[in-house]
């Protein structure tokens, strides 16, 4: 069920594992993806879910789009029908070492540093998951000797006897909770279902500043050797902040020190995100040498805190992929010039008290963009001012709005807090459309 990225793979390895396939989507499937399914003659339908084809199946691979409340999965649920995730599928048939990246933040940073690590070390490594080329594609069509994933709570819903080898929770803070039922305990367990199935072989990479990670840590058993990074405090094996320096230790090993002003990405909360992919590092055997040069020299993902262009000696970032208040907190945090900050969109039920503080002292001007701007205006007005705070309803409006606060040495920041849906498709297209306004400026 679902006949994008994820599903058109999962119906590719199972066409190459000899199975009787038949994908259904509801909604229409892209070209790029029906020609695939075509060259691999695998029948499948567009707009629509044929019931009786799809409650005759022995197992339904279902895209992490699909919730699991959507009247069909109940209904094969009901029938006993075994659901599983591309995921769950993909792991069945390959043997390759499994680095699994999950967290409500930093995951697509995350998975993209390891990713460059191993590769610059020349390890025959595959990227996917939520990234890039569908996993259970690439297991039916490559060769590779290990994999870094990074995994969504929707990809880890439908996941039974599938084991991560390396599994790292970046962090844990309210994101997609309209998924699970409005419960946060939902949404930590969907999290945690990445250690599932680990021996004491495994290695299980956390974030020890986190209170809900530790808090949950606290209830239950991970069998795999446990490495947290921290920025707080010393850690016995794992990642640590010694004044400037990172320490990252493991076994015997030597310890391998990272200088933070060394690090190609700035923040906070690039500093946790390159101590997960040290550790990791550090576990699969790579020297030093190469994991503190591939740290130095890794370049931004577009849309996470991207540095568009100064204009006039200002300077335009874009931090489109910041959909929720805690991404738009570290954004903030890391700003050492006056901000001028483009914020707002779809509101996710926001709660956005904890930015006051560094809203008082770095931003100067605020610029919505977004349908209905009434949640943020109330909560930072009386902060910045009513005359340094208004609407927009699209990029180009707002980027000159911007432009027309700012001064030279102020920073333009678009990291809008919110998802993208009232104004553009999606994340990217927002940030694709700020950058061409800033071009134009
Ligand atoms: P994800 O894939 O989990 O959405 P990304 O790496 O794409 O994470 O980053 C999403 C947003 O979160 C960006 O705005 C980025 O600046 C911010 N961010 C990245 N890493 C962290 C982190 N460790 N903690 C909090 N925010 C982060």
């Amino acid at each position: 069920m679902g006949g994008g990225e994820s599903g058109v793979g999962a119906a590719v390895l199972a066409k190459v594992k000899g199975f009787d396939v038949f994908l259904s989507d509801r909604g229409e499937i892209a070209e790029k993806y029906a020609a695939m399914l075509r060259k691999w003659d695998i029948p499948f339908e567009s707009g629509k879910h044929s019931e009786e084809k799809i409650l005759n199946a022995d197992e339904i691979i279902k895209s992490p789009g699909i919730p699991l409340n959507a009247p069909l999965v109940v209904k094969a649920v009901g029938k006993g029908i075994h659901i599983i995730s591309e995921i769950e599928f993909a792991g069945r048939y390959d043997n390759a070492r499994k680095i699994c990246i999950t967290g409500s933040n930093g995951k697509t940073t995350t998975t993209s540093l390891i990713y460059y690590l191993l590769k610059q070390a020349g390890l025959n490594v595959g990227l996917g998951g939520n990234i890039g080329k569908s996993y259970a594609y690439q297991v039916a069509t490559e060769h590779f000797d290990c994999y870094v994933l990074e995994l969504s709570s929707f990809q880890l819903d439908n996941m039974y006897d599938f084991k991560a080898d390396i599994a790292i929770i970046t962090n844990i803070t309210p994101d997609h909770l309209d998924r699970y039922d409005h419960e946060m305990e939902n949404y930590v367990k969907a999290k945690f279902r990445i250690t599932r199935n680990m021996s004491s072989e495994d290695c299980f990479i956390f974030c020890s500043d986190d209170e809900i990670t530790i808090q949950h840590l606290n209830k239950i058993v991970v069998k795999a050797k446990m490495l947290p990074f921290s920025q707080k405090q010393e850690v016995s094996q794992g990642a640590w902040l010694d004044g400037n320096t990172i320490r990252v230790r493991m076994d015997e090993r030597e310890d391998c020190d990272l200088l933070v002003e060394e690090l190609s990405l700035s923040g906070k909360h690039n500093v946790y995100n390159s101590m997960a992919a040290a550790i990791a590092g550090k576990v699969m055997n790579i020297k030093n040498e190469t994991i503190r040069a591939s740290l130095a020299s890794f370049e931004a993902v577009e849309h996470r805190l991207e540095k568009v262009r100064t204009v006039g000696g200002v300077l335009y970032i874009n931090d489109s992929k910041a959909t929720n208040v805690d991404a738009a907190w570290y954004a903030l945090e890391c700003q050492n010039r006056p901000v001028v900050w483009i914020v707002g969109g779809k509101d996710k039920g926001n709660d956005y008290s904890t930015l006051n503080a560094l809203v008082r002292e770095k931003v100067k001007a605020i610029v919505c963009m977004g349908v209905d701007n009434s949640k943020i205006h109330a909560a930072f007005e009386g902060l910045v001012g009513s005359r340094n705070i208004i609407d927009t309803l699209s990029a180009e409006e707002a980027v000159k709005a911007c432009a027309g606060f700012a001064e030279e040495g102020d920073v333009v920041l678009l990291s809008p807090c919110c998802a993208s849906f009232d104004l553009f498709k999606n994340y990217e297209e927002r940030g694709r459309l700020f950058k061409e306004a800033v071009s134009r400026l």
